[in-house]
């Protein structure tokens, strides 16, 4: 399936971020100062930047404690992060999305259904009241309602949240 095209723009612009952050590590020398994690201090402290390795930070000696350690740059971090975050997301927005979607339709029947109904003639929703077809309740958790299927003793009514299956008096 296709990726939507809003996404695929939010993606390329990540990777540009992306980019660009690799290009501000690069432009460090060593001897500046910048924040890391320490591995002893096990915060966030002034590092010293000790050794580089084609471009990149390598080895960093924190202000606080002393100790040099291994950088670990924030961008090895939060890269996988970011994508771990962002594709759960994606697929969490589809049933979600599909969720929203039918709320609304359902509130557009139950509207529908509603128009020149007299609500102060609806009946109370009582589990062994009886009912028929077409007739207006009002059910004291979901609201006002209108009976669509009546089976024995059971029956559909469309609520405001959609349809719902109540227990009724044969
Ligand atoms: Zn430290």
């Amino acid at each position: 399936m296709p990726r939507p095209q809003k996404l695929r723009g939010l993606l390329f612009r990540k990777d540009d971020k992306e980019r660009s952050y690799t290009m501000s590590i690069r432009t460090k020398t060593a001897g500046d100062i910048l924040d890391a994690q320490c591995t002893k201090c096990r915060v966030l402290t002034n590092h010293t930047i000790v050794a580089l390795v084609e471009g990149r930070i390598a080895r960093v000696k924190c202000n606080t404690c002393g100790s040099e350690h291994n950088y670990h740059a924030p961008k090895e971090v939060k890269v996988p992060a970011a994508k771990r975050v962002a594709e759960p997301r994606v697929r969490a927005s589809s049933p979600a999305a599909a969720k929203k979607d039918t709320t609304p339709r359902y509130r557009e029947q139950w509207e529908a259904a509603m128009e020149g109904k007299d609500s102060s003639a609806a009946k109370e929703y009582d589990m062994d009241g009886r009912f028929k077809k077409g007739e207006l309740i009002r059910h004291s958790l979901f609201g006002m309602g209108i009976v669509t299927i009546v089976t024995g003793t059971k029956m559909e009514v469309l609520l405001a949240d959609g349809p719902k299956l109540l227990r009724c008096g044969k």
